[in-house]
């Protein structure tokens, strides 16, 4: 009987433990070769002026084309690299690749648009990564304005002091910053003002009821209010319905991103999208017709 307790008196669940941790194993394994293996790539999903429908600027996102299991979300798989070193190489592979892409357009002569690239919390305990992004910005003799790191709310609670070093270091380089999935973390209004933020990215979930519920309606608009009275700008996500896209320009709401325009699609697909430079909404427009 004793034999089956652990040491607070607890049972182990020994089995489910080692699934636990044996997937997490197997994944890390299968990403540190899959990253040598070129299974991971990028899509690019475009955002665009809420009036205009002009092109602002591109969200890299990552995608893992696991050979037995075929295509794994980031949702799944990021959250398992945080966890380790790996996190670190993901974040460098795609920066290269982001660069890389850019300096393609720029040779292709496409009109070429910012990449947007998410970084993970951990990135920014400490600062040499920003000296390693400068040396390939330079290397593919790229403006710095050509991109933007999107960082999440909990990373700033997370490592305040470092952080804000990091993110002063990226604005004086001149690359820009935007705070991803705002408004579902925790973060009280003061990092606003702490931190030199140059873009709002309003959280998925405040846009998917916008249509019928009041209170997303109340919270998105208060939420365009304060970025804007902070001289930022704003962007909605996961617009995929033109009364979403019709409420949001009401509100002023200054970019638009989701699969209304596009889903995040291929380099080569974006390429296709770059060149059109305005896109329309992928559904017919509502009875009012507000999109110009
Ligand atoms: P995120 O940065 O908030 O990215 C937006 C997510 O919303 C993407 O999911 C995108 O495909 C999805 N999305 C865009 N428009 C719509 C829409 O209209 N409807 C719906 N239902 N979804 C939409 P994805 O690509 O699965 O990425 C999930 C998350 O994984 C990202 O959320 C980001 O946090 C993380 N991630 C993706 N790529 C990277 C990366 O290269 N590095 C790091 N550290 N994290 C990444
Ligand atoms: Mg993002
Ligand atoms: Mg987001
Ligand atoms: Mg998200």
């Amino acid at each position: 009987q004793a034999k089956e307790r652990g040491k607070n008196g607890y049972h182990h669940y020994t089995s489910s433990m080692n699934i636990a941790s044996y997937k997490l194993f197997m994944i890390e394994r299968d990403l540190r070769s899959g990253i040598k293996d070129k299974e991971l790539y990028l899509h690019y999903q475009p955002r665009v002026d809420a009036k205009t429908g002009k092109m602002i600027s591109a969200e890299a996102l990552i995608r893992w084309e696991h050979p037995i299991w075929g295509l794994i979300s980031p949702g799944e798989f990021i959250p398992v690299a945080e966890q380790s070193d790996l996190i670190l190489h993901i974040g460098e592979f795609v920066i290269d690749k982001a660069c890389q892409t850019l300096s393609d357009w720029k040779r292709k002569g496409l009109p070429i648009v910012p990449i947007s690239i998410n970084i993970s919390a951990k990135r920014f305990l400490k600062t040499d990564w920003i000296n390693k992004l400068q040396i390939t910005l330079d290397d593919y003799q790229l403006d710095p304005s050509f991109l933007e790191i999107e960082i999440t709310e909990t990373a700033l609670i997370m490592h305040t002091e470092a952080v804000n070093t990091s993110l002063k270091l990226l604005k004086d380089i001149g690359i820009r910053v935007a705070l991803d999935d705002f408004g579902t973390g925790y973060s009280s209004l003061t990092y606003l003002k702490q931190f030199p933020v140059d873009t709002l990215k309003i959280d998925r979930s405040f846009i998917k009821n916008l249509s019928e519920s009041a209170q997303d309606q109340l919270i998105t608009k208060s939420i365009i209010t304060l970025a804007h009275g902070l001289n930022m700008r704003v962007v909605a996500e996961g617009v995929e319905e033109v009364d979403q896209l019709t409420f949001l320009q009401e509100l002023n709401c200054d970019e638009i991103q989701g699969y209304l325009f596009s889903k995040p699609v291929s380099g080569r697909e974006f390429e296709v999208l770059l060149q059109k430079q305005v896109l329309k909404p992928t559904k017919p427009p509502n009875k009012f017709g507000s999109f110009s």
